[in-house]
C-alpha cells in the first residue's frame, strides 16, 4: 500500500511504514465514561476504525488498544470529573462507568465500529501505573510534594514538539490554573495523588490514593503493545497536554519515541459555533440515536470532511449524508436481488469484472492512500453509482462482492 498520512509530530505528510512489515499496532486515546460520549469524540474514534478498516482491506494484521480512562482525570478545580459527574447522579463512580461504559459500546456498534483488540479500563492496571511510576522515580524523573507524585518535564526537552510550541507558550496556557501544594512547575505531570478520601483508591510505595490521567495511558500502552508502536490517535484536544505527557513519560522510560505517527481529529462546529457547554449545543451520539438518526448516517456525516479540517456538524451535515447512504444501502437490495432473483439477461455477463468496477477501484484506492480521504473515497463509489446504466453493471455477483468489499472501508452496511 502507498499510504500517506499527515502526521500531527511535524505537521507534514508522511509515507507510512509499520514497524513489523504486514502489522500495525495502534494506541487510541478511548472515553472517559462519565457521560454520553459527544459527537467530537466519536469523531476520533471514527478516525481510528478508519485506520484499522483501511489496513485490513490492504491486507495487514492490525492490533487496536483503546483505553477506557474511568479514574483520575481532574478539572481545574482538581476534583475527579468521574466523581463529579457521579454525585449528581445519585449513582457510585463505580456505578457510573460501568453504565456509561456500555452505553458507549453500544453507540459506537451503533455507528459500525468495529471491536478494539483491547479496551483496558485504567482502574484494571493501577498495578501497571504504578511499576511506571516506580520505574520513573528510579531514574530520577519524579520528585514527591506534599505526598503526590510529579513527573519533573524540565529533563524534557523535547516536551512542546508535538503540539509545535516550546514549553514556555504551553505554560501560558495554563496560567491562572489552580496549583496543588508543592508542584514546582505547572506543565510537570500528575503519577500520584495521596487521597484516602477519592472513592477508590489503591496501596503504593507513596501511600494509598489514585494515578494521574496521563499516567494511564503510558502503563497501558507499555502492556499491550510492548514499546514502540506504529500509530496514536486522539482529538485535537488531546495534544496538550494529554499527549505531551504521554510522550515525555515513555521517552524517559525507554528512551525511543512512543509512536511514530500522531493523528488528529479537528474540532467539531454545529452551525458555525464551537460545541461546548457554555454555547449549550453538545450533541452526544446518543441523543441522536434515541432522536431517530441512523447509525450509519451519523457516521458518514461525522466522516464527511478530512479527519484534520474543522467539522461543522448541524442538521445540514446529517441532511446531506442521509441521502449519500440511502444510495449505497439502495444499490446494495438492487444488487442482491439481482442475484438471487429471477435471471435478468441484461445483466448476465461473465467473465472479468465490469470497467466501472476496476475505475472506481483505482479511484478509491487512491483517496484512501492520499491521507486516509473518506470523503473522496465514498464520492468514488457514489459517483460511480450515479453514472451507471443497468446494462453496465456486469456480472450482478461481481458487483455486489465490489460494493461489499468497499463497505469494508466505509463502513455504511456493516
Ligand atoms: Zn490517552
Amino acid at each position: 500500500m502507498a499510504l500517506v498520512l499527515t502526521n500531527t509530530l511535524g505537521g507534514r505528510k508522511e509515507p507510512f511504514e509499520s514497524l513489523v512489515p504486514g502489522e500495525v499496532r495502534m494506541y487510541h486515546c478511548g472515553p472517559t465514561v462519565k457521560e454520553h460520549l459527544n459527537v467530537a469524540k466519536f469523531r476520533s474514534y471514527l478516525l481510528a476504525d478508519l485506520l484499522r478498516r483501511c489496513f485490513e482491506y490492504a491486507g495487514c494484521r492490525v492490533v487496536q488498544v483503546m483505553n477506557i480512562t474511568d479514574v483520575g482525570q481532574l478539572n481545574e478545580f482538581e476534583e475527579d470529573i468521574v466523581e463529579i459527574a457521579a454525585s449528581r447522579t445519585g449513582l457510585s463512580a463505580v456505578e457510573l462507568v460501568e453504565k456509561e461504559e456500555r452505553i458507549f459500546h453500544a453507540d459506537r456498534r451503533a455507528l459500525h465500529i468495529r471491536d478494539a483488540t483491547h479496551y483496558p479500563r485504567a482502574r484494571e492496571h493501577v498495578a501497571e501505573m504504578i511499576a511506571v511510576i516506580a520505574d520513573l522515580e528510579k531514574r530520577g524523573r519524579t520528585y514527591e510534594a506534599a505526598g503526590n507524585i510529579y513527573f519533573d518535564i524540565r529533563k524534557s526537552p523535547r516536551f512542546g514538539e508535538l503540539a509545535g510550541k516550546p514549553a514556555e507558550d504551553l505554560e501560558r496556557l495554563l496560567a491562572g490554573k489552580k496549583q496543588p501544594p508543592g508542584k514546582r512547575h505547572l506543565l510537570d505531570i500528575d503519577l500520584w495523588r495521596r487521597d484516602v478520601l477519592h472513592q477508590t483508591h489503591w496501596p503504593s510505595p507513596w501511600g494509598r490514593g489514585f494515578p494521574g490521567w496521563h499516567v494511564e495511558c503510558v502503563a497501558m500502552s507499555r502492556k499491550y503493545l510492548e514499546g514502540s508502536f506504529d500509530i496514536h490517535t486522539g482529538t485535537c484536544e488531546n495534544v496538550f497536554p494529554h499527549h505531551e505527557c504521554e510522550i515525555a513519560q515513555s521517552e524517559a522510560l525507554t528512551g525511543k519515541p512512543l509512536a511514530r505517527y500522531w493523528l488528529h481529529t479537528g474540532p467539531v462546529l454545529v452551525d458555525g459555533l464551537p460545541m461546548t457547554r457554555d454555547n449549550r449545543n453538545v450533541m452526544t451520539a446518543r441523543q441522536m440515536l434515541d432522536a431517530g438518526f441512523r447509525g450509519s448516517v451519523i457516521r458518514a456525516a461525522l466522516l464527511s470532511v478530512h479527519h484534520r479540517e474543522v467539522l461543522d456538524f448541524g442538521e445540514a451535515a446529517m441532511d446531506r449524508a442521509r441521502p449519500r447512504v440511502n444510495t449505497i444501502l439502495a444499490f446494495h437490495e438492487h444488487l442482491k436481488e439481482a442475484t438471487t432473483g429471477a435471471p435478468r439477461p441484461e445483466l448476465r455477463r461473465k467473465g472479468s469484472p465490469a470497467p466501472w468496477i476496476e475505475e472506481t477501484e483505482t479511484r478509491f484506492r487512491a483517496a484512501l492512500d492520499d491521507d486516509l480521504d473518506y470523503p473522496r473515497a465514498l464520492e468514488a463509489v457514489l459517483g460511480a453509482i450515479g453514472k451507471l446504466e443497468p446494462e453496465d453493471i456486469g456480472d450482478p455477483r461481481q458487483a455486489l462482492e465490489a460494493l461489499e468489499r468497499w463497505d469494508r472501508v466505509l463502513g455504511i452496511l456493516a
